[in-house]
């Protein structure tokens, strides 16, 4: 027990800022003098109706996302969207999947439930510590997009570059690093994620589509998975994660208070830095991830042996910083060091790491 905030290393969902926590804390009960809680009133009223517009407007302006793309806000995280997308995109019926992590993995298993999916790369028997070159993707012609996953959450890797995908549309998955850096959207023609890394809280799903690939609804799929509807209706078919969204545009505005994404981005290479810089310096922990795909959001490592790696997290506990166990999928450590992790908190990890390997070793 502690009444003192920890340095949470959580990969989601995650430490938000505190600005945004305080700012969350003095409209709890009176928003903006409506006598409102954001939790009690209705999403089709004017004073949340000026809530929704303004996140969507920020976030047009932070990620620079040109005219001809659609935002919307829905329930269902990222996952929802490994059918959607699916769903909406597959007109021929074939998809190319870029297999880096168990996220793109799960998105192509989905969609391979509704047309022929092609793993276009596959990095599960490297232990996915790869971000694979242009040369390792084996793409096909004629086919209705190519998915990947930007960042993987779980094993700490990063794409550093768009492929080529031979003029098919790109789908991603950038639930763990979009607002991290700025990025080109028009080179995507879905950008989809979950808001509870860099954009809030849990329970929404923000996906940027370009208009083209809006087609007329189909018959056979569930409304709520229409984009069609979504984006005729402005995400507001049934009532949408509403608390949620307001929390998203109080990050947003955090962000623009802090200098956008040119900011956020200098920020994360120099947090990641800091961590790298001291893991290939040392010879205790075995950073797992490859050099070249390391993650700027996502530092995982490992002790020599897993009960090293139970004892970190338990003294680290004990140290004042959370969640640094790795997925259970992989073990080791995790340091999600997402926009809201202060570099002092990075510090202070590091610190502790140097420490737990002098006394280990
Ligand atoms: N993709 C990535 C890259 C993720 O990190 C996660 C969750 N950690 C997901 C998808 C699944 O997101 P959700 O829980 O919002 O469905």
């Amino acid at each position: 027990m502690t009444d003192k905030r920890v340095y949470n290393f959580s990969a989601g969902p995650s430490q938000l800022p505190m600005p945004v926590l305080e700012a969350a804390r003095d409209q709890m009960l009176n928003y903006n003098g409506s006598g409102q809680s954001v939790m009690e009133m209705s999403h089709r009223s004017a004073v949340y109706q000026q809530i929704f517009d303004e996140t969507k407007a920020d976030l047009k302006e932070l990620l620079n996302i040109p005219d001809n793309y659609k935002i919307l806000l829905l329930h269902g995280g990222a996952t929802q969207q490994f059918g959607t997308v699916a769903l909406n995109l597959l007109h021929k019926g074939r998809a190319d999947y870029i297999v880096t992590g168990q996220f793109s993995g799960k998105a192509a298993q989905e969609a391979s439930k509704f047309g022929d999916v092609h793993i276009a790369y596959s990095g599960k028997e490297g232990g996915f510590k790869h971000i694979p070159s242009q040369d390792e993707l084996d793409i096909r012609d004629d086919i209705d997009y190519v998915h990947l996953c930007n960042n993987n959450t779980i094993y700490g890797t990063e794409w550093n570059y768009v492929p080529d995908t031979k003029g098919a549309p790109l789908v991603v998955d950038m639930s763990s690093d979009i607002l991290s850096r700025p990025v080109d959207v028009s080179k995507y023609g879905v950008i989809y994620a979950g808001a509870q890394k860099n954009m809030g809280i849990a329970g929404l799903g923000v996906i940027i589509i370009r208009e083209d690939l809006i087609t007329p609804h189909k018959e056979n799929i569930q409304v709520l998975s229409e984009y069609d509807t979504m984006v005729k209706s402005d995400s507001m078919y049934n009532t949408p994660p509403a608390y949620a969204i307001y929390v998203l545009g109080l990050m947003l505005k955090w962000l623009k208070s802090m200098g956008g994404l040119e900011e956020m981005q200098k920020r994360s290479v120099a947090k990641a830095k800091l961590l790298y810089d001291y893991l290939d310096n040392q010879d205790f922990y075995i950073p797992h991830a490859e050099p070249a795909a390391r993650s700027n959001m996502n530092v995982t490592f490992t002790t020599p042996n897993k009960d090293l790696d139970a004892k970190f997290v338990k003294e680290s506990i004990e140290a004042g910083m959370v969640n640094l166990k790795g997925h259970r999928s992989v073990g080791g450590i995790r340091a999600s060091i997402y926009n809201a992790m202060p570099i002092e908190g990075v510090e202070y990890l590091v610190d502790f790491m140097k420490k737990f390997a002098e006394e280990n070793k």
